[in-house]
């Protein structure tokens, strides 16, 4: 029988009603196949779990109050909606007001040390999902379907990091389907709790934030599903951010590649880790709407479906600042680059676009606006004595930018692409600031000012017609 994982958001069990709606998708899939399903927090509740802690962690004892107040009315709420049978709903219950107390618990721990450890926040901040998989496991057993929650840790083993783990497939591979697939043959549907792992000791670890989508890829790869359905609260992925763009249109395929391009810039649908476990495999992954099942979604695959036009989607990324290391006296200098990015890398600022011409004058780089101020202490300290002899004039930052990017696997190896994105932006004038493509050919990104964003986005967007032909 064919494999189907599912993953709902955090919007998509947002609340009583919204889970009644998975529920149905579920039943609905279950029919003809095999599901598993993977579910994050209810919306709002991680970012509240996350909050409560570092608030405990000053040593305030009535946020705890105020988080478990919070959790238990947001799910007993639900729960009362959902739930008519009364045994379901008193175990049920139950088990909720457990974990809100262990929670509970672990915030006054905290609040009694002042002191906030990784394996305690991994272990606050991943009690969201660990209660929805229960509503959404007694939601099944409500349509008459054997709903059965999960936990994550006992299938998606991972490396020791509580923040960002990284999965062990071989390890997982061994666990998770002998965890799970006898359940499915007895027809069972699992609702696995997202964004959490254990390492092979068992201690719990947490993938990332918005890391669910990772825990469905981890869990499609292992079990050999046929396909993964990322239940969101948006059609799929579009031509162009449609705040942006008036005509901007849905995509029906793409590749892996390009939406690993469009999920790192802007078109934030999926965790940019998403498409590791299933690439190798070929496993087709869908972005589909679950406020609008009805809608076909988004169908990524290894090959996409080619444009002649060789663009597929732009995007923007807005909240960026240009950093600039210039001068005459960094020229032929070895050394610039590694001191200039060790410096950004010793305050974690994110490098998200690089670009150096050959004259060597200046080296500039992009981080998010939230990391420029420190990255730009850091570099000043870095070349404190190269201001000093004037071998490096300047370091400046300019907060008044955007990136945006013309992405699409067809790019590559298509002479003609950037000219014409240039000359569309010149025929608009539009003035670019910095340039850069990397080698893969996916993705032509360019540096302007944040107030022509919006025409150098529809400049683009029409010039490769992508907004009128209906997108395959
Ligand atoms: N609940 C987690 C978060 O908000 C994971 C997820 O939603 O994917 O980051
Ligand atoms: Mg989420």
């Amino acid at each position: 029988m064919k494999l189907q994982v599912m993953k709902f958001g955090g919007t998509s069990v947002g609340d009583a009603e919204c889970i009644a709606r998975a529920a149905k998708i579920i039943a609905s899939a279950a029919r003809a196949r095999s599901v598993v399903a993977v579910v994050s927090a209810m919306s709002g509740v991680t970012n509240r779990l996350i909050a409560a802690a570092h608030q405990a962690a000053t040593g305030d004892k009535a946020a705890t109050n105020e988080l478990a107040a919070a959790l238990s009315t947001q799910h007993a709420g639900a729960i009362d909606a959902l739930i008519k049978d009364e045994s379901r709903h008193a175990k049920l219950s139950a088990e909720v007001q457990q974990i809100i107390r262990e929670v509970a618990a672990l915030c006054r721990g905290t609040a009694l040390l002042r002191e906030l450890t990784p394996r305690t926040l991994a272990a606050i901040s991943s009690a969201g999902e660990r209660l929805s998989a229960r509503l959404l496991a007694a939601a099944l057993c409500e349509l008459g379907l054997h709903g059965v929650a999960v936990e994550a840790s006992e299938l998606i083993i991972t490396e020791d990091d509580s923040a960002q783990a990284e999965p062990l497939m071989k390890e997982t591979r061994e666990r998770a389907p002998a965890r799970l697939l006898p359940l499915v043959k007895d027809g069972v549907l699992p609702v696995v709790t997202g964004f959490i792992g254990a390492t092979a000791e068992g201690i719990l670890t947490t993938l990332g934030r918005g890391g669910s989508d990772y825990s469905a890829t981890i869990l499609g790869a292992v079990l050999d599903a046929d396909e993964i359905i990322i239940w969101t609260d948006v059609d799929g992925v579009l031509t162009a951010d449609p705040r942006l763009v008036m005509d901007a249109r849905l995509l029906r395929e793409i590749s892996y590649n390009e939406a690993a391009e469009l999920a790192h810039f802007g078109a934030k649908v999926l965790h940019p880790k998403t498409l590791r476990p299933v690439a190798d495999a070929g496993i087709p992954v869908w972005i589909r709407n679950s406020f609008a099942p009805e809608e076909p979604g988004t169908k990524i695959t290894r090959t996409g479906h080619p444009t002649e036009s060789g663009v597929k989607a732009i995007t923007a990324i807005s909240n960026v600042s240009l950093i600039t290391v210039g001068g005459r006296g960094i020229v032929g200098v070895i050394g610039v680059a590694a001191k200039t990015f060790t410096a950004a890398a010793s305050v974690r600022a994110n490098v998200l676009l690089i670009s150096q011409s050959s004259s060597e004058n200046d080296i500039c780089f992009i981080v998010d606006s939230g990391d420029a101020e420190r990255t730009l202490k850091a570099l000043k300290k870095a070349f404190a004595s190269d201001l000093v002899h004037h071998n490096v004039e300047h370091i400046r930052v300019n907060p008044g930018i955007c990136i945006i990017a013309a992405v699409g696997e067809k790019m590559r190896g298509t002479p003609g692409i950037a000219g014409r994105l240039f000359s569309a932006l010149g025929k608009r004038g539009v003035n670019i600031i910095a340039i850069a493509q990397g080698s893969s050919e996916y993705n032509v990104s360019f540096v302007v000012e944040a107030s022509v964003m919006q025409s150098a986005v529809a400049a683009i967007h029409e010039e490769f017609d992508l907004g009128r032909r209906s997108i395959k």
